[in-house]
């Protein structure tokens, strides 16, 4: 080290001997992703930028450290995490989850069998991720007395390596925050996986909280008709409660646009329904894997339900247009969609235009063939009155005003009526415009909410609220050219839960879903945790429709 500070030609030198190791390192870190879209033409990527500078960052911070042994070990172990991502997606398409890595040791005579009985299968993808590492193994050695070393490259290495850790740690759905996502760089899924089952369901494990087990059967998936030329459309709410809207006898007039399409309209349906859970993270999961059972972890390791998937087995071309960031998109099978648009993608357009931007959004998508779009609404949410501060239209606003002086209680459920009457209006037009352009083809049309809001319910506002109150959220359902049968049972719905909704979704894409551990009347509401470990309520729905709920373990 001395001898690179007297003399600068060679320092300089060594500086950029280690900066091409960290450019190696990073090309290295991202070449087993590009290698397995040339394998799975289905597995595309969507880019992180943040997590690209994360790991830039630990690319440079690796180049320059010391010890080679730590190199070894950090790089060994993001082999061991890429690999099982990797190894994961060729063989359950979908990405491995801290729970599965749980599983997979708690369980590990299956798993090991599993894998064993397709080991040929997943050698060129174990192969394809090995390479790079090797490279990279290769230069750094070669390189090593060549490249500048420098002690304080340890302590932005340490930090990096802390982010995901620290994310996991603090806040109380930190667990959630660590799903992997599908469509995202194989690394890091790893990294966030494992830094979930390293300090999220480890040291509970170590405290005496085992995982939940279950002994529930696979659901039996079989493809039955639908019709050659159609369009599917998901509009998922956000935070929509079914006791704030005039269409369910809400006292204020808050949905007069949606109410306008149910007296014109031949197909229209509205039901107060069920949620599957009262967070973002676990309801959306649930719903576009059509899980009725809160820890089945096996169908979210291998979801062979989800309507993505579905879809795109029945040559429908998928779609997510959403205002929601990218993080909202866990666990929904994003890997099976053909094109994604998440509020990155429009941020600038969202905030001056407002959510009526997803209406040009969906007016772009191609006509014609066989089509499943999801729409991802991100009003109604906190604060409220930004879902509608760039409506032009301010009439609409005048009916909840607060005036001054008035209780904060009340400015905020007058704000959350307004943001209603925006999100409702936006709704009614996503409608009107598939129904409009849909031609003689069938469009099918449903929306519903994520989860409900408390305004005060129970003394409780917002939701993540474990309380049957944060599960009421709407269903409504409107087309064209739609089939008389199918609407027939759409018609004969009472109290649904978004699990009944999603399976009739499925049907419209060709697929019957037998889920042998359903009675047809006893249903869950997860709590803050999609594997049921943050408590759940048992929903039970009796002959006349009246619904009861029962807190269980
Ligand atoms: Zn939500």
């Amino acid at each position: 080290m001395q001898a690179t500070i007297s003399h600068k030609p060679a320092s300089e030198r060594a500086w950029f001997t280690s900066l091409v190791i960290a450019a190696i390192c990073f090309a290295g870190f991202l070449l087993p992703d590009w290698f397995l879209t040339f394998l799975k033409p289905e597995y595309h990527i969507r880019l992180e930028y943040d997590f690209f500078a994360w790991l830039a960052g630990t690319a440079v911070a690796l180049a320059f450290i010391p010890k080679r042994s730590v190199f070894v070990a950090v790089i060994g172990f993001f082999f061991i995490l890429q690999s099982a991502q990797l190894l994961h997606i060729e063989f359950f398409e979908s990405p491995l989850s801290p729970y599965s890595i749980a599983w997979g040791f708690a369980e590990y005579e299956d798993f090991a069998e599993g894998f064993l009985s397709a080991w040929k299968e997943l050698i060129p993808v174990w192969l394809l991720t090995l390479a790079p590492y090797l490279v990279m193994g290769f230069f750094f050695f070669r390189l090593d007395h060549k490249r500048r070393q420098s002690w304080l490259a340890y302590l932005p290495l340490l930090i990096l390596l802390a982010v995901f850790p620290y994310r996991t740690v603090k806040g109380d759905t930190g667990i959630n925050n660590m799903m992997p996502m599908s469509g995202r760089l194989s690394l890091y899924n790893g990294v966030r996986s494992a830094s979930g089952y390293l300090f999220a369901i480890l040291p509970r494990q170590f405290s005496g909280t085992d995982l939940p087990q279950n002994d529930y059967a696979l659901y039996d998936i079989r493809e039955i008709q639908t019709e050659p030329e159609l369009t599917v459309v998901l509009i998922m709410g956000e935070s929509l409660s079914v006791r704030h809207m005039s269409l369910f006898d809400y006292e204020r007039q808050t949905t007069p646009e949606l109410e306008a399409l149910q007296k014109t309209s031949r197909y229209f349906a509205a039901r107060p329904a069920i949620a599957g859970g009262v967070v973002t993270l676990v309801s959306i999961p649930l719903f576009m894997n059509v899980l009725r059972e809160p820890g089945f972890h096996q169908m979210l390791s291998n979801p062979q339900a989800n309507l993505f998937r579905l879809a795109k087995k029945n040559g429908f071309k998928t779609y997510i247009v959403s205002a929601q960031a990218n993080s909202a998109l866990n666990g929904v099978g994003a890997s099976w969609v053909d094109k994604t648009q998440t509020k990155e993608d429009h941020t600038k357009e969202l905030e001056e235009k407002g959510e009526i931007l997803l209406l040009d959004k969906i007016k772009a998508i191609p006509a014609g063939g066989r089509r499943f779009i999801m729409v991802h609404q991100r009003n109604i949410h906190t604060p409220y009155e930004n879902a509608y501060r760039n409506d032009p239209d301010k009439t609409r606003y005048e009916q909840f005003l607060t005036p001054a002086g008035a209780s904060q209680d009340e400015a905020k459920i007058n704000g959350y009526d307004n943001a209603m009457r925006y999100a409702e209006m936006v709704q009614a037009e996503i409608i009107r415009a598939f129904k409009s352009d849909a031609g003689t083809a069938p469009t099918y049309v449903f929306l519903v909410a994520d989860h409900g809001e408390l305004l005060g319910e129970r003394g409780k506002w917002g939701h993540g609220h474990l309380l049957p109150e944060t599960a009421d959220t709407p269903f409504i359902f409107d087309g064209s050219n739609v089939d008389e049968a199918f609407f027939e049972k759409i018609k004969a719905l009472i109290h649904p839960t978004n699990y009944e909704v999603a399976k009739l979704i499925a049907e419209k894409l060709g697929f019957e879903i037998e889920n042998p551990n359903e009675d047809g009347r006893t249903f869950f509401i997860n709590g803050n945790e999609i594997y049921g470990n943050a408590g759940k309520l048992k929903v039970t729905r009796h002959e006349d429709g009246a619904v009861t709920y029962e807190e269980v373990k």
